[in-house]
C-alpha cells in the first residue's frame, strides 16, 4: 500500500492542503439523522459507549482529522466495530491517504453497508451488523489500484493485533471464577509454558484486588497463558477452560457471586474467537446454556504477587473448580 501510495505522491504533493480541506470538510459534514433499521431488528448484544463514542456512532459525528487512535497505525490485525465485535477491516486493505483518518480501500466480505448520506451527495459507511455509523466511502480519488477509500472514524473501531506466526508462544487470557482455582488447572496443562493470574476488563489501571473486589473497577479475574502451539492449540486449552468451570453460571462461579467472577474469553484475534464461539455452539447443541462472555483482549493486569500460583504454593486443591467433562 505504501508503494502505491508513493506512485500518487506527486499528485499528492501538490494538492494537499487543498486535499486535506476537502476531506475534512466532507467528513465533518455529517447528519444526525440515524438510522436505526438495523439495530432494532436483533436483539444482539452491544458494548457500552462512552459519550464521545455515542457521538460519532449512534449521532452520526465526526472525530476530528489527525486525532484519531489508529490513524496512523499500520500493525498486521484486524479493525473490528466498537459497539458490536464484528470485524470490518483487516489490516492489509489499509493505507496511508493523509486525510487524517484510518483509510481502507477494501472491507471484509460483507461487513459494511453503505447508505446514501443525508446530504445528497456522500455515501455513508455502517457497520452491517449493528448499524454503527463508520463514516464515508469515496471512490475515484487514485489511491490504490482498488480506487476506493472508506473514511473511517477510529472510535468506531477496536484494533485486535494478529499474533505473528514467527513467534514461537501464544497467548490465551480465560475468566472463570476464583483465579487461584483457573490458574491450578492450567499450570501443569500441555504445552502450557506459562500462568500468570490478574485483572482485565475495567475501567482502573493496575488495580489491587481489594479494588476489583469493591466491584467499582469493572475488572474480573482471570488468568493470562502463554503457551506453545506447536505442543498444543488454542481450541485444547478453550475445551479446558470450559471444563473446569460452570460456564452455565450467570452471577458468579460456585459460591463466588460477583461481577469479578463472571465467565468470559478474551481473545487475541479472530480465529480464537471463532474457536470460543464453535465450541460455545457445541455445548448449547449439547443442551448447556452458555454464559461465557466473549471480548476482544485488552491490557492484562498481573495481580499481586501472593495470588500468583496460589495452590502451587500453599498446597491444596480448589474449593471452587473442578474438571467435568463436557465435550
Ligand atoms: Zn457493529
Amino acid at each position: 500500500m505504501l508503494n502505491l501510495f508513493s506512485k500518487h505522491s506527486k499528485m499528492l504533493m501538490a494538492g494537499m492542503s487543498l486535499f486535506t480541506l476537502a476531506y475534512t470538510t466532507q467528513c465533518q459534514n455529517s447528519n444526525n439523522q440515524s438510522n436505526h433499521s438495523i439495530k432494532s431488528s436483533s436483539a444482539m448484544k452491544l458494548n457500552p459507549l462512552t459519550e464521545n463514542e455515542k457521538h460519532v456512532i449512534l449521532d452520526k459525528g465526526t472525530e476530528r482529522p489527525f486525532t484519531g487512535e489508529y490513524t496512523d497505525n499500520f500493525e498486521k490485525g484486524t479493525y473490528i466495530c466498537k459497539q458490536c465485535d464484528n470485524p470490518l477491516y483487516q489490516s492489509s486493505s489499509k493505507f496511508h491517504s493523509g486525510c487524517g483518518w484510518p483509510s481502507f480501500d477494501d472491507e471484509i466480505k460483507d461487513a459494511v453497508k453503505k447508505l446514501p448520506d443525508a446530504d445528497g451527495r456522500r455515501t455513508e459507511i455502517v457497520c452491517a451488523k449493528c448499524g454503527g455509523h463508520l463514516g464515508h466511502v469515496f471512490y475515484g480519488e487514485g489511491f490504490t489500484n482498488i480506487d476506493t477509500r472508506h473514511c473511517v472514524n477510529s472510535i468506531s473501531m477496536k484494533f485486535v493485533p494478529e499474533q505473528s506466526s514467527t513467534v514461537t508462544t501464544q497467548k490465551a487470557i480465560f475468566a472463570g471464577g476464583c483465579f487461584w482455582g483457573v490458574e491450578y488447572y492450567f499450570q501443569h496443562a500441555k504445552g502450557v509454558t506459562k500462568t500468570q493470574v490478574g485483572y482485565i476488563g475495567g475501567t482502573k489501571e493496575n488495580p489491587t484486588y481489594k479494588e476489583v473486589c469493591s466491584h467499582t473497577t469493572g475488572h474480573v479475574e482471570a488468568m493470562e497463558i502463554t503457551f506453545d502451539p506447536k505442543q498444543t492449540t488454542y481450541e485444547e486449552l478453550a475445551k479446558l477452560f470450559f471444563e473446569i468451570h460452570d460456564p452455565t453460571q450467570t452471577n458468579g462461579q460456585g459460591n463466588d457471586i460477583g461481577p469479578q467472577y463472571l465467565s468470559e474469553i478474551f481473545y487475541f484475534d479472530a480465529t480464537q474467537k471463532e474457536t470460543a464461539e464453535k465450541l460455545i455452539n457445541q455445548l448449547e447443541t449439547k443442551g448447556y446454556k452458555i454464559a461465557t462472555k466473549l471480548r476482544p483482549t485488552e491490557k492484562f493486569w498481573p495481580a499481586e504477587d501472593y495470588h500468583q500460583q496460589y495452590y502451587e504454593k500453599g498446597g491444596g486443591t480448589p474449593y471452587c473448580h473442578k474438571r467435568v467433562s463436557r465435550f
